[in-house]
């Protein structure tokens, strides 16, 4: 008999996993793949590495610009995914000593609900189904989350009890239902994710959305010829509209094609590659390429885990909860992407903490979890709390205030491209209510807009911390400086 079950080893079941043994509750965790879920194994830290390997890249091809001569470089991909598997195992690696030290059961295998009032949980053994997790890396496949032993009713399961299950089993890639989307050359960033072979010449990326846009990030350095088409009028439209259009015109800047308001309708083989069909305003068009990444979103994953009469209230695949994280069954919780609220691995986390915090019967945080947004393009792109568009939808008098990367002494020492912060703050307060910043370092620096609206700042207070010099953090001063100095109003 366990305090808690927690199904799905991602970044919100692991860390939910680390709290309920903080906490003194005797813990079980499911995992059916990897430790580490999406996150470390086909997300954030595999994206970030060939990220990285791209960055490096052009800094070196570039590097004349700061007075160092070097040769023409070249791309081994081979290399650039053996560096992506060791940074992942020795993560993933960390996980599991992290879970040990912890005493944490870890069980491997699918776990399934069999009955949710008395909170059973039937784990069947890895029998190499893979169900629904289409980039359960192949190569790591196995796992090295421990061993299931027979149930006397089903050999190769063990059933687990619990008074609260907490649901953490993320999500998988969301195809659209293109004619064509099978051909080999056709992925997800589930498969394309490990691509080692020759540089690519050609790459075309349905869904201009914060995965399809980084891949284009990466791949126009390696100097492959990249095409986006996005369906809506701007891409990561679900971003303030200046951060979608800086993007563009940056990636245009680079050579990245793209194309806005553009659905695709079909996949077909052709000779030099996947010729891509697609609607725009003038009408019907065409587009080759080499290899076709399908960059359309994600659904939640809850495939195979409730058995009959077990499922809690869901909308359109995503389990709904209350704000507590729980569902419409008593004492069962869903976190992360599988309640399909942020899909980001730092909200998933911070649900995770929540909910076994309420689970263990303690006081909830009173103030809101305020979840910045991401994008590792370059620039970088950042968003926390409110757009200025957000802020008049919800009828609150606000005013922003926007300041450009070029007069930051670190920006231009180091040549980066023009980029710029925007403040969103009360009229009347100057309280923050929200920043999206287009710049270098932007993905560290949102941080301090998101302590400083979870502390309630004004402008002021933050304009009054003293930052170095030369740092791009200058600018974070810069741009909450609206009132004259020495003013420190509340
Ligand atoms: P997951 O990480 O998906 O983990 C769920 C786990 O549950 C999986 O390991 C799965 O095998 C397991 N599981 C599922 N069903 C069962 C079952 N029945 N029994 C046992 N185990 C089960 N987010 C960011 O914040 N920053 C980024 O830079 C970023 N980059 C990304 C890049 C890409 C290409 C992708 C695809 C995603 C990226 N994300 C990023 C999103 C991030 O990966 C997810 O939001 C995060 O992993 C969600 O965490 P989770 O714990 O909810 O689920
Ligand atoms: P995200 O949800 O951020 O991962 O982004 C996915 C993007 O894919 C969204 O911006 C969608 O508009 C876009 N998209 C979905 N289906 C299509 C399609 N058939 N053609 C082009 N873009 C699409």
């Amino acid at each position: 008999m366990f305090d808690l079950i927690i199904i799905g080893a991602g970044p919100g079941g692991y860390e939910a996993a680390f709290e309920a043994a903080r906490l003194g509750l005797r813990t079980a965790l499911v995992e059916k793949g990897d430790l580490g879920g999406t996150c470390l194994n086909r997300g954030c830290i595999p994206t970030k590495t060939l990220i990285h390997s791209a960055e490096v890249y052009e800094e070196i091809r570039d590097a004349g610009r700061f007075g160092i001569v070097t040769g023409t470089p070249s791309m081994d991909m081979k290399a650039v995914q053996a560096h992506r598997k060791s940074t992942v195992d020795t993560l993933q690696k960390g996980i599991a000593a992290r879970l040990k030290a912890a005493k944490v059961a870890v069980s491997s295998g699918k776990g399934t609900i069999v009955d949710a009032e008395k909170k059973l949980v039937r784990v069947t053994g890895n029998m190499g189904d893979g169900a629904g997790t289409a980039g359960d890396d192949a190569e790591a496949a196995g796992n090295n989350a421990g061993t299931v032993g027979d149930s006397a009713d089903m050999p190769g399961t063990v059933l687990l009890e619990a008074p609260d299950i907490l649901l953490a089993t993320g999500s998988v890639p969301a195809i659209p239902p293109i004619p064509g989307s099978d051909l080999p050359g056709v992925m997800t960033s589930d498969e394309f994710l490990f691509y080692d072979g020759e540089p690519l010449k050609s790459l075309l990326i349905i869904g201009g959305g914060v995965i399809g846009v980084e891949f284009a990030g990466i791949w126009q350095a390696f100097g492959t010829k990249v095409t986006i088409l996005e369906a809506l009028p701007s891409l990561i439209a679900n971003m303030d509209r200046e951060l979608g259009q800086s993007l563009k015109l940056s990636l245009q800047k680079k050579g990245v094609a793209v194309h806005t308001g553009a659905k695709v309708s079909a996949l077909t083989q052709a000779e030099e590659g996947i010729c891509c069909t697609f609607e725009e305003k003038d009408g019907e068009r065409h587009c080759t390429a080499q290899a076709v990444l399908i960059a359309t979103g994600r659904r939640p994953y809850t495939e195979g885990l409730f058995a009959e009469d077990c499922t809690p209230g869901m909308e359109r695949g995503r389990v709904l909860v209350d704000e507590h994280y729980e569902t419409s069954i008593p004492g069962i919780y869903a976190i992360g992407d599988v309640n399909g609220q942020f899909l980001l691995a730092h909200a998933a986390t911070a649900q995770g903490l929540r909910a076994v915090r309420h689970i263990a019967g303690l006081p909830d945080d009173p103030k809101p979890d305020w979840i910045p947004s991401c994008i590792y393009t370059s620039p970088e792109i950042a968003s926390v709390g409110l757009t200025a568009a957000e802020a008049k939808e919800k009828g609150i008098a606000a005013k922003s205030h926007k300041i450009l990367s070029s007069a930051n002494g670190k920006s231009v020492l180091t040549l980066q491209e023009r980029g710029f912060i925007k403040v969103v703050y009360e009229e009347q307060t100057h309280r923050i209510l929200g920043a999206q910043l287009f710049c270098a370092r932007a993905t560290d620096m949102v941080s301090e807009f998101a302590a400083a609206i979870r502390e309630e700042q004004t402008m002021e207070e933050m304009a009054a911390v003293v930052r170095p010099h030369p740092s791009f953090c200058e600018m974070i001063t810069e741009a909450a400086r609206v009132s004259p100095p020495g003013t420190l109003s509340r």
